[in-house]
């Protein structure tokens, strides 16, 4: 059958049927495990009963009612429950239905806060590459991330970027405090480059998503990034969008670390794949400032409604009732020391990172330059379709600014036990070999 939609990938891919759990069935019948969670959504995994069954219960009330017009039990349950998690005195909290429009609202959040306090002259956002941050102009923006931009430069006010801390790439110690001090620095020689006084945010993930494959920073960089932030004044922004929500072992990729930024973005999992939602999560000082001198110019039709709040609340809920953050960090553990355990058998893995079950490994044709594999050889398509052959999904994309280098995300739902993990690690072994 002919299809009309335009966004597919341009290999065949199977009709999707049903899902539970972590796995996912095609018409054809064939059985898949879902080893990136979609892309890195479904945390809590597919068909959850409580989710579906709250879900249902909202939808016999109300599944619709627009934010100027009522205030719903669901959207406010979920934003007192969001701002419990967060940390410092982030508790406000404004609903949107994706990452990019919840990285798009920390933006004009930043911008008209900074206005709203007399520094109007304020409007860089200084981003890393690489780095993704969403595909909406303001996010795309600060996505560092060159092939996606390259179309649309002429739409948008070019922002400053600074490298990402690839330590693994740059043959630097992740472990030396000096290798965080060293990508810190740039940073703070970014913004007096710039002029401190035009400076709005850095925005920065955590602990890297698709683009740098689960970036884990060095010690000592997020201190002191958020160090030089306050130093110049300038905004920090956490795009927790992948890392947020329990992923990486701890509730917020940043946990990790301690580390407090002035604004929080978070989706994928959050919704967990039953409905499309993210939010915002602000400083309430910052909240009143911007509130005092008019309101907050920007929204989005869909963004809190009770439905979407509802499965939300649900999906936490349940991360809470089944200490999935926990398993995370435990499985976490034991999918990363397994697909070490591949570097010996598979010389051409360079690098396996990650945070929890945020995971990827990276190949290269030699571990000592790190040099990638020739792109003629086209594994970044390859291997995912010996993992599929196999019937496991993984996510990849280019490591190097999008421009070459492949690594793949390994990120199962946050359910998975020791027999998924073996299923899965048997496919990727199988799907490796076929690829050699
Ligand atoms: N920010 C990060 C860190 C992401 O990983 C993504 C999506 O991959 C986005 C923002 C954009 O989210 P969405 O695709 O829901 O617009």
């Amino acid at each position: 059958m002919e299809s009309h939609l335009f966004y597919l990938s341009s290999n065949p891919r199977p009709e999707l049927e049903r899902a539970e759990g972590i796995h996912m069935w095609a018409k054809t019948g064939k059985r898949y495990l879902d080893g990136s969670s979609g892309a890195m959504v479904s945390n809590i995994g597919h068909s959850n009963p409580a989710v579906l069954a709250a879900m249902r219960a909202q939808m016999e009330k109300s599944t619709f009612g627009y934010r100027l017009h009522f205030m719903t039990e669901p959207s406010e349950r979920l934003a007192a429950k969001t701002a419990a998690l967060c940390p410092g005195d982030l508790n406000k909290v404004f609903f949107v239905s994706g990452g990019s429009e919840a990285v798009e609202s920390t933006l004009k959040l930043a911008r008209q806060y900074a206005v709203a306090k007399g520094e109007a002259q304020r409007f860089k956002v200084i981003s890393r590459t690489p780095s993704y941050h969403g595909s909406t102009l303001g996010a795309l923006a600060v996505t560092g991330y060159a092939p996606l931009a390259a179309p649309f430069a002429p739409m948008m006010h070019e922002m400053p970027k600074i490298p990402a801390p690839r330590a693994y790439l740059d043959g630097l110690d992740l472990e030396d405090p000096a290798t965080g001090e060293h990508y810190a620095a740039m940073l703070e020689a970014k913004i007096v480059e710039e002029g401190a006084q035009t400076v709005l945010a850095f925005i920065q993930e955590p602990v890297g998503g698709a683009s740098t494959g689960a970036l884990v920073p060095p010690k000592g960089y997020m201190e002191a990034v958020r160090e030089i932030c306050d130093k110049y004044g300038v905004l920090l922004i956490h795009d927790e969008v992948m890392s947020g929500g329990g992923r990486t072992g701890k509730f917020w990729g940043a946990d990790h670390w301690g580390a407090v930024p002035d604004i929080i973005s978070i989706s994928k999992g959050f919704g967990g794949g039953y409905v499309p939602l993210g939010a915002m999560i602000a400083r309430d000082d910052m909240v009143q400032t911007v509130m005092d001198a008019g309101g907050f110019m920007h929204g989005h039709t869909y963004a809190g409604n009770p439905l979407a709040c509802s499965a939300g609340l649900a999906v936490l809920d349940e991360i809470e009732r089944l200490g999935l953050v926990e398993n995370a960090a435990l499985m976490g553990d034991k999918l990363q020391a397994r697909l070490r355990g591949l570097m010996n058998r598979f010389s051409f893995i360079g690098d396996v990172r990650g945070k929890g079950l945020l995971t990827a490994f990276e190949l290269v044709s030699d571990r000592g330059t790190m040099e990638p594999l020739p792109r003629e050889l086209n594994a970044f398509d390859r291997l995912v379709e010996h993992a599929y052959a196999q019937g496991l999904i993984i996510y990849s994309r280019r490591t190097r600014g999008g421009t070459s280098g492949d690594h793949f995300l390994v990120c199962p739902p946050m359910i998975i036990g020791d027999e998924g993990l073996d299923e899965l690690m048997e496919m990727l072994e199988a799907a490796l070999v076929s690829f050699a």
